[in-house]
């Protein structure tokens, strides 16, 4: 499902948190939304959840506008940085939660649950609680509860933010193998300029509100659209 974000605008008191944003998201595409700390990031990615209503602007989705639709009508999956699991549950239940609400047949959500975790590589482990996982292994576990209702549109929060270096650097690898089997539309949050590089198709580089530029990691890092792009791109040294 393709995204069209138009002149969206949200403010916080005084405070411009999103500051007249236009953006297309192609349909299947890997975007990474780039850009430092409380550059309005999250805030543009809850608007376009339905999380937060913009002050101006719409949302489209395939072609709709979904401006004023609820957040389940919408057809999204999310995963936050410190998206709790339900402790009491097991991975199993974790991942079946959004079918069983959704009163899914039983047998369908066995067959629908035993597949997802494999997709992320979790087979096996389906029996144990969250307490009994990795760090990492909780973040797939959170994916595969986000992809298990079908989502249209995955927009994920900093998803490894909370994550030790080796262990993002895997689970970045994995994200993108993963996009390239299921290839459903993904706007992923960073603030690290390798992660955004690495894993996505396009990055869109915010600053204070505004898109500063978007482009292919290629395009973006050879030729940065503003000073702002350049510095915060550029290459360390
Ligand atoms: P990022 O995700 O890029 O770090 P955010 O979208 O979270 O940025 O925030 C952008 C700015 O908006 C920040 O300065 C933050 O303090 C402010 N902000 C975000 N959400 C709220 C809110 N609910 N109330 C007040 N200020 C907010
Ligand atoms: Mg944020």
């Amino acid at each position: 499902m393709g995204i069209v974000v138009e002149n969206v605008s949200k403010q916080f008191g005084s405070f411009k948190a999103v500051d007249n944003v236009n953006l297309e998201i192609k349909s299947g595409s890997l975007v990474a939304l780039l850009g430092p700390s409380g550059s309005g990031k999250s805030t543009l990615l809850r608007v376009i959840a339905g999380l937060e209503p913009p002050d101006t602007g719409k949302i489209w989705l395939t072609g709709k506008d979904a401006t004023n639709t609820s957040v389940q009508d919408r057809n999204i999956g999310f995963v936050f940085q410190h998206y709790a699991l339900f402790k009491h549950l097991t991975v199993r239940q974790n991942v079946a939660f959004g079918l069983d609400i959704r009163k899914t047949p039983k047998l369908k959500v066995k067959a629908r649950v035993e597949e997802l975790l494999n997709l992320v590589q979790l087979g096996g482990l389906g029996d144990r609680y969250p307490s009994q996982l990795s760090g990492g292994q909780r973040q797939r576990v959170a994916l595969a509860r986000a992809l298990a209702v079908q989502p249209q549109v995955l927009l994920l929060d900093e998803p490894f933010g909370a994550l030790d270096a080796k262990v993002r650097k895997d689970l970045r690898a994995w994200l993108r193998r993963l996009h390239d089997e299921v290839h459903v539309t993904t706007v992923f949050v960073t603030h690290d300029q390798e992660e955004a590089m690495e894993v996505s198709d396009e990055i869109v580089v915010m600053n204070k509100g505004r898109v500063e530029q978007v482009g292919t990691p290629a395009q973006v890092y050879d030729n940065p659209a503003t000073p702002f792009v350049m510095s915060f791109i550029g290459p360390v040294n």
